[in-house]
């Protein structure tokens, strides 16, 4: 059997190594003419981590990336909302991961080249159209302007991206994707380290909010790589976003500053963090209404592709390697590819609509919304605006749902 992967993302390569690993043979096929370390910091969950440590990536991740040990919620004025432990140091059987998106790429890919082939990956093949019957599958590639290559296989599966042409060929009809009405500025510069400079804050509420963490290890001066986003609800959901989503669309600091202003009593000078950033992007926070099936015959969808969700809670990358296991299983196991696809899907589809349903709602981040809504002001005693059990039962309701719940939980002031 001859797997086509579309798309040499974070979804695309575990699924190489999966594949790999279970004696299964793929392609990997990707837009870019070359992979460059795109994107800033994101979290790579416990749950997806045992999937990456099953591939034995975990010396590559420490080399590269930090094992978050606490992450603090607060209000806009730095006053602490919750506070709890994350990955091993929560009780987990695996660490949580704060890494820059480019680096975990870089490291996937290097894994993919070593173990299968330095032609396992294709570079510069853009996935235009694919035709299939009952005995397989072509996929259409554009290599250059005038160009194309058909590659023939037994299955396709769509990981390429928020922009996924597999699915726009699967739905030609859907339309843009929606956005909530938020903007997201994301940067990362060389930094002394937080507190023990293992360390996650997420501060603010429903109109302001700022994610502070780490995501590489001391360098030799001490610093460290400080990875931040700021989010400011600019518009109704369901507006017409502004201009097109572009991971890559840099921000501008005019637009930035007057936001900052929001934050006080933060253990940062904000500003400063983002003065010292090399550059730093602009990304309104999109997704799209789950779809009814990501199977059509031969073909199926993952990561990105399949689900895109809004960036909150930390699952856009976990999940989409989540997936990449449930189909490597399904196609090791199962006597037809089509099955397996179904199968696959079977599992996966409601699990990540119900991600993606409850990243609409704030996700964990939905405890200092809560507080933001009830004290927009700030608070003399948190039990006077919220109790324990409701903030538990927000944040440990998430991590249940999306598969990362600790046995142990949480400090509460
Ligand atoms: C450049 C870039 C920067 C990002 N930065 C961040 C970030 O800072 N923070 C964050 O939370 N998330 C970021 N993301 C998204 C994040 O990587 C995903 O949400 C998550 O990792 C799920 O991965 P995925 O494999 O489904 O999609 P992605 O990691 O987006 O990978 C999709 C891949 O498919 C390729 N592709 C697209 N169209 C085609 C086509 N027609 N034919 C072939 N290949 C195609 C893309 O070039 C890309 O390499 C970024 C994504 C990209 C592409």
């Amino acid at each position: 059997m001859k797997v086509i992967i579309v798309g040499a993302g974070v979804g695309g390569l575990t699924l190489a190594l999966m594949l790999h690993q279970r004696g299964l043979h793929c392609e990997v096929f990707e837009a870019v003419p070359a992979l460059r370390p795109l994107g800033v910091g994101i979290n790579v969950l416990p749950h997806a981590v045992r999937e990456l440590a099953l591939l034995d990536l975990l010396p590559k991740l420490d080399a590269i990336a930090v094992r978050t040990r606490e992450l603090t919620y607060a209000n806009r004025f730095g006053q602490e909302i919750w506070r709890e432990l994350r990955g091993l140091d929560a009780g987990l059987d695996a660490p949580q991961f704060s890494i820059h998106r480019g680096f975990l790429q870089n490291a996937l890919f290097e894994a993919v080249v070593k173990r299968l082939g330095s032609d396992a990956v294709m570079l510069n093949r853009r996935l235009l159209n694919y035709r299939q019957d009952e005995s397989g599958v072509v996929a259409e590639f554009a290599t250059t302007a005038d160009d194309r290559l058909q590659v023939p296989g037994d299955i396709m599966i769509g990981c390429d991206g928020i922009h996924s042409s597999a699915r726009a060929l699967l739905y030609p009809n859907e339309g843009d994707l929606r956005w909530n009405g938020v903007m997201m500025w994301r940067g990362a510069a060389l930094h002394a380290p937080l507190a023990d400079g293992r360390s996650m804050v997420v501060a603010g509420g429903f109109s302001h909010k700022l994610v502070l963490y780490p995501i590489g290890p001391p360098q030799a001066d001490g610093r460290q790589l400080l990875n931040w986003v700021v989010t400011y609800r600019q518009a109704e959901p369901g507006s017409p976003v502004p201009q097109r989503e572009d991971w890559n669309r840099q921000g501008a600091i005019s637009d930035l500053l007057p936001h900052l202003a929001a934050f006080s009593g933060l253990p940062i000078d904000l500003e400063a963090l983002v003065r010292l950033s090399p550059e730093f992007y602009e990304y309104p926070m999109v997704d799209r209404d789950p779809l009814p099936r990501w199977t059509h015959g031969r073909i199926t969808l993952l990561g990105d592709a399949a689900h895109p969700m809004y960036p909150v809670g930390s699952n856009g990358a976990g999940q989409a390697i989540l997936d990449a296991r449930a189909l490597a299983d399904a196609l090791a196991v199962s006597e037809h590819p089509i099955a397996a696809l179904t199968a696959y899907e079977t599992e996966r589809l409601p699990k990540t609509a119900a991600v993606v349903a409850s990243n609409r709602s704030g996700g964990p981040e939905g405890a200092i919304d809560e507080v933001e809504r009830r004290a927009p002001n700030g608070f003399a005693k948190l039990t006077d605006v919220i109790d324990h059990d409701e903030l538990q039962a927000i944040v440990s309701g998430y991590a249940k749902m999306a598969g990362f719940a600790p046995r142990q939980h949480s400090t509460h002031n």
